[in-house]
C-alpha cells in the first residue's frame, strides 16, 4: 500500500462509527497524488481555487465528486458550473445568484452549503450565525431554482484550545438543528454539516459533523511556493 492509501485507511478506521463523507482536500497537490487516493477508493476531492480544480478535473476520472471549499469569486463561477458537485463556501446572496445563473445555463441544479462564520478570527468569510435564517426566508433567495442548499459549512478558530473549538462547532450544530425544524423553501434540504479538518475532525464529528474536509492528514504538509 502506498502512503496515501495508508493514511486514508487510518482515517477511515478512526471515523468508521460516524456516518460522514470524507472530502480529501488536495489543493497544491499534484494530480499523481490525487490519482493515488482515487486508486485507494477516494471519490470526493476538494480544492480552494477554481482554476486548479478545473485543470485537475480534466485530467482525472469522471466519477470524482469535486467540492469547492475556498473563497469563490463571482467571475469564476462559470468555470466550475458544468461539473462541480458541491460548493461549500457560499458567503453572499450575490454569489448564490451567480451560481444559480450559471447552473441554469448548464441546465443543472448546483448543490451548495452556506459558509457560516464561527471563528473568532476577523478574516474568515461567511455569514453570521444570525444571518442564515433571514437569508433562507428572503424573497430573492426563494426564487433561485437552480441551486439547492443542502447544509452549512464552518471553520473553527486556528487554536490549540479544544474547548473553544468545541464551542464553535457546537454553535454551528445547534443552528443546523434549529433550522431543520423550520419551514424552509423548496430549494433548501438541510442534510450536510461540513466541519472538521486534519487537526480537529474527530472533535467535529463528536459535535455532529457529517462531512469532514481533510487535507494534510492524507497528503502530507502543503508547501507553498
Ligand atoms: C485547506 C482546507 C482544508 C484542509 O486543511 P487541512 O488542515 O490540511 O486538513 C479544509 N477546509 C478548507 C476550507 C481548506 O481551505
Amino acid at each position: 500500500m502506498g502512503n496515501i492509501a495508508i493514511q486514508l485507511k487510518q482515517i477511515h478506521d478512526q471515523i468508521d462509527t460516524y456516518p460522514c463523507t470524507l472530502v480529501a482536500i488536495s489543493k497544491t497537490k499534484p494530480v499523481s497524488l490525487l490519482q493515488e487516493a482515487y486508486n485507494a477508493g477516494q471519490r470526493d476531492f476538494g480544492e480552494n481555487k477554481v482554476q486548479e480544480m478545473t485543470e485537475k478535473q480534466a485530467l482525472l476520472p469522471p466519477d470524482i465528486r469535486w467540492h469547492m471549499v475556498g473563497h469563490l469569486q463571482r467571475n469564476k463561477v462559470k468555470q466550475l458550473a458544468p461539473y462541480v458537485h458541491l460548493i461549500h463556501s457560499i458567503d453572499s446572496l450575490k454569489l448564490l445568484q451567480e451560481v444559480n445563473k450559471e447552473a441554469a445555463k448548464c441546465q443543472r441544479v448546483i448543490h451548495c452549503l452556506l459558509q457560516v462564520h464561527i471563528a473568532k478570527e476577523e478574516t474568515k468569510f461567511g455569514f453570521g450565525l444570525d444571518e442564515i435564517e433571514d437569508l433562507l426566508t428572503s424573497v430573492p433567495f426563494q426564487s433561485l431554482k437552480n441551486v439547492q442548499i443542502e447544509g452549512l459549512m464552518g471553520m473553527a478558530t486556528f487554536t490549540d484550545n479544544q474547548e473553544q473549538i468545541r464551542r464553535e462547532f457546537t454553535s454551528l450544530r445547534l443552528l443546523f438543528d434549529q433550522l431543520k425544524q423550520k419551514q424552509l423553501p423548496a430549494n433548501t434540504q438541510l442534510t450536510s454539516l461540513s466541519m472538521g479538518m486534519s487537526g480537529d475532525y474527530l472533535l467535529a464529528l463528536e459535535c455532529g459533523s457529517n462531512m469532514i474536509r481533510v487535507g494534510s492528514a492524507i497528503f502530507g504538509e502543503r508547501h507553498y511556493a
